[in-house]
C-alpha cells in the first residue's frame, strides 16, 4: 500500500532484496532460527536506509598515499528497542553503528485495550544522544510508538525515527498524527489491522516467532477478540478514513 503521498515522513523501502527477505519472513513455515536471521538482515537494510540523511562532519584521514578530508558521523545515536520484539533488531543496528547507545523502555500492549503500558524505563535524566531510532518490527496500532516518542521527547531527544519491518496504515496514521516530525522507515505497509490488533497479512506475532514462544491456540492471531479490542481497532480505522 503506497501511503507516502499522504504521509511525507513515511519511507517504504523499494529494494528488491528487502521484498524478497520480507516474503521469507512472512512465510508461516519459517522457523525461529531462520526468522531471527531474517529480522537481523532486514533491520540492517532498513536501518541503512533510515540513516541516509544523518549529518557528517569533516574528518582528517591519512591514506597510505596522502592526507585527505573524510567524513565522520555527526550525531550521537541511541537505539531504543521496543521490548521484546525490537530486541532482534539491535545487533544489526550495532553492526552498522558500533558506538550507538542502547536504551531500554519497556511498554507492553494490553491485550484487550491495545493501549501501551509502561513497565520499565531506565533513561538517565537528560538525553545523552541526538538521534533516537525506535526499533519495533511491527508498527501496528502505533500506540506504543507514540508513547515511546512522548517519553523520548520529554527526555530531550532532538530527532526521532521509527524503524520497523511492517506497518499497518492505522499505525502510520496514529504515529504521524501524534508526532508529525518523526520519520517512519519500513519494509512494507500492509492492508490493515484485524480485529485482534494484528497486522494483515503481516507475519503473526513477531515476538513469538523470534523467540519460539507459541503458547498454544489462545495466543494464535486468528482466535476471537474481546469486544474492547474490536472497538479500539474500529476507532483506529475510523481515524484513518476520517469518518
Ligand atoms: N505485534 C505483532 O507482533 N504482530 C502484529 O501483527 C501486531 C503487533
Amino acid at each position: 500500500m503506497d501511503l507516502s503521498a499522504r504521509y511525507p515522513r513515511l519511507h517504504v523501502s523499494s529494494h528488491p532484496l528487502v521484498a524478497h527477505k520480507l516474503s521469507l519472513l512472512r512465510d508461516r513455515a519459517t522457523e525461529p532460527k531462520k526468522f531471527r536471521e531474517l529480522v537481523r538482515e532486514l533491520s540492517w537494510l532498513i536501518g541503512y536506509e533510515a540513516m541516509a540523511d544523518l549529518a557528517t562532519q569533516p574528518m582528517a584521514v591519512e591514506t597510505p598515499l596522502e592526507p585527505m578530508t573524510g567524513a565522520e558521523l555527526g550525531p550521537r545515536i541511541g537505539l531504543i528497542p521496543v521490548l521484546r520484539a525490537g530486541l532482534g533488531m539491535v545487533d544489526a543496528m550495532l553492526e552498522l553503528m558500533p558506538t550507538a547507545q542502547v536504551w531500554h523502555i519497556g511498554l507492553y500492549r494490553d491485550e484487550r485495550s491495545l493501549q501501551p503500558v509502561e513497565y520499565y524505563n531506565k533513561l538517565p535524566d537528560a538525553a545523552t544522544v541526538q538521534v533516537c531510532l525506535i526499533l519495533d518490527p511491527m508498527l501496528a496500532t502505533g500506540g506504543s510508538s507514540a508513547a515511546t516518542v512522548d517519553i523520548l521527547k520529554h527526555w530531550g531527544a532532538a530527532r526521532i525515527k521509527q524503524v520497523s519491518l511492517i506497518a499497518a496504515p492505522e499505525g502510520v496514521a496514529t504515529l504521524s498524527a501524534a508526532h508529525p516530525d518523526v520519520d517512519i522507515h519500513v519494509a512494507a505497509v500492509d492492508r490493515a489491522l484485524n480485529e485482534r490488533g494484528y497486522i494483515v497479512p503481516g507475519l503473526g506475532d513477531a515476538g513469538d516467532r523470534q523467540f519460539g514462544t507459541f503458547a498454544g491456540p489462545s495466543s494464535e492471531p486468528s482466535r476471537g477478540p474481546a469486544d474492547e479490542t474490536i472497538e479500539v481497532v474500529r476507532r483506529l480505522q475510523r481515524n484513518l478514513t476520517g469518518e
